[in-house]
């Protein structure tokens, strides 16, 4: 069994202390500490990106194959360990055992093996004679070391995210998980090492982002930053990247509409809605947000989502009838209180939830909403929390318009039998993913990604490999004359 010790740094393939302040991590579904941890500094972070600098030229000179073997042994790793990763996720985070089980490792297991295969399937043009007397060719070659950071909602699946394209690719990694939640992202990485992935390939440092975060971003010698997070952070993020002209891939907030249309099937689309709201206590960043729904549907619709919502039993995480598990700290489910008090201050409706129950833990009950204007916090801000807003609408132009009304563009979903209506709203809603009849699924072989504030570059898939390579155009002249025809154009050939 592989472990990694509690409070500690992986750099270079071993663990170490950081040198920087201990500070207690609470598990928020008992609000009791559950570890003390090392901080690392700045220096600590520019010691990680030594040792991912120092493992580079080996690891990207590897064949893809010699990767991808690498690649399919680690997951084997993960899978051996399933049950210690999906424990561990849960007392993070305070997630139920049950999604941490059936969600987060198969994920990420799923995403080591698919960029196992990606490893050895780079696309790109065929090369070509396209000036004449001369070959073009296209090398794709790995940036070099890749700084990413990550937030707390789903820790071991955002690791995987940013560490597995990137090292499939050639290149070498330091991630910051959040402080929050940094255990499966440490023991992500020593299960990696374990499996043969070679020291310095991944690094996890754990600290404080604005100390350890900014210090790899700033490192001159990280080629690229890969961030998932909040808005607002990513734009800090962005600044720092743009002083050293660095690529960066960010994935940001989302505030996800969800349209239920007037031949929608209500029963579906209710049972949609609450999945999509409640999902990992509401803490997705495509996590359905807004319903707007048609006018005809919408008594229906709000009836039974509250009525769903408040059967759904909310406690010990770990224990299998409970749907959903805490919040991620006390101070975010203040947060989330707060803005539901505000909404409910300035008039609107709270038909489920809208309290903390009485138990020990960062607990919420699923939280449903009407009566908000559009225009105000509850619609347009990030929650991040199981709270579900409801707004009706009369005309299709209404709905598509709402659901664009947002400053986020991460994810949407239509709910219609009408496939012309569905195709519209497909092609007109402003979001990197747009579900029809569906919210919430992934898949490993599709992109994630936002529009608008929700970011730019993708995770998963094979658009967010080809995002960790650089392109290079090499050509090769196979025209033996010393004076080509074209350099007439720059000077003529004289004897
Ligand atoms: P956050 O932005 O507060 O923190 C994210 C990470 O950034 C953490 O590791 C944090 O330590 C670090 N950080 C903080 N300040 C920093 C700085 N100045 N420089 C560098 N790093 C810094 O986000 P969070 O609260 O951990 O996570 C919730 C947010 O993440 C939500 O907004 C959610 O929508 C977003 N999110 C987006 C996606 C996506 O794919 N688009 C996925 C998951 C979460």
């Amino acid at each position: 069994m592989i472990s990694f010790p509690s409070g500690h740094q992986h750099i270079g393939g071993g663990y170490r202390r950081g040198t920087g302040a201990t500070v207690a991590r609470v598990n928020p579904a008992t609000g009791r500490e559950a570890e003390r941890i090392e901080y690392a500094t700045s220096r600590d972070a520019d010691d990680a990106v030594k040792a991912a600098a120092a493992a580079f030229p080996a690891w990207s000179a590897r064949t893809p194959g010699e990767r991808s073997d690498l690649l399919r042994s680690f997951a084997s790793g993960l899978e051996a360990q399933a049950q210690e990763l999906a424990e561990l996720e849960t007392a993070q985070t305070g997630k139920t055992l049950r999604m941490s089980t059936q969600f987060d490792v198969p994920g990420t297991i799923d995403n080591t093996n698919f960029f196992a295969g990606a490893a050895r399937h780079l696309q790109g043009l065929a090369a070509g004679d396209y000036a004449g007397k001369s070959t073009s060719m296209i090398r794709r070659e790995a940036i070099g070391v890749v700084a990413s950071i990550s937030p707390w909602n789903y820790p071991l699946q955002m690791a995987a995210w940013k560490i597995l394209p990137a090292i499939a690719a050639g290149n070498t990694i330091v991630l910051k998980p959040s402080e929050l939640t940094p255990g499966t992202s440490l023991l992500f990485a020593q299960i990696a090492t374990e499996a043969g992935i070679s020291p310095g390939v991944i690094n996890v440092v754990v600290g404080d982002g604005r100390e350890v975060g900014e210090a790899l971003i700033r490192n001159p010698s990280v080629g690229m930053v890969s961030f998932t997070g909040s808005t607002a952070v990513g734009r800090r993020v962005m600044e720092l990247a743009a002083e050293g002209g660095k690529r960066v891939h960010l994935e940001l907030g989302g505030k996800a509409p969800l349209i239920v249309f007037d031949d929608a099937d209500v029963e579906a689309a209710a049972h949609g809605a609450v999945a999509g709201a409640t999902i990992n206590a509401g803490q997705d960043c495509t996590a359905a947000t807004r319903a707007y729904v048609h006018s005809s549907l919408f008594d229906s619709f709000t009836a039974r989502v509250a009525e769903l919502m408040d059967n759904m039993v909310v406690g010990d995480p770990r224990q299998d009838d409970t749907d959903m598990g805490s919040l991620i700290s006390e101070t975010h489910r203040e947060k989330v209180a707060s803005m539901v008090l505000r909404a409910a201050d300035s008039g609107a409706r709270i038909l489920a939830g809208g309290f903390a129950p009485d138990m020990a833990g960062a607990f919420y009950r699923p939280t449903l909403i009407t009566g908000a204007a559009q225009d105000s916090e509850i619609v347009q801000d990030e929650i991040f929390g199981p709270v579900l807003v409801a707004l009706p609408f009369d005309s299709d132009d209404e709905a598509l318009a709402l659901a664009n009304d947002s400053p986020f563009g991460l994810a949407a979903s239509a709910w219609t039998k009408d496939v012309n209506r569905a195709m519209r709203a497909a092609a007109e809603i402003q979001a990197g993913c747009v579900w029809i009849n569906e919210h919430i699924p992934i898949v490993s072989e599709m992109p994630h990604g936002g529009y608008k504030a929700s970011g730019f570059g993708k995770d998963m898939s094979s658009y967010s490999f080809e995002e960790y390579t650089n392109v290079k155009h090499v050509m090769i002249s196979h025209d033996t004359a010393v004076h080509k025809d074209w350099q007439d154009t720059v000077f003529r050939q004289r004897p």
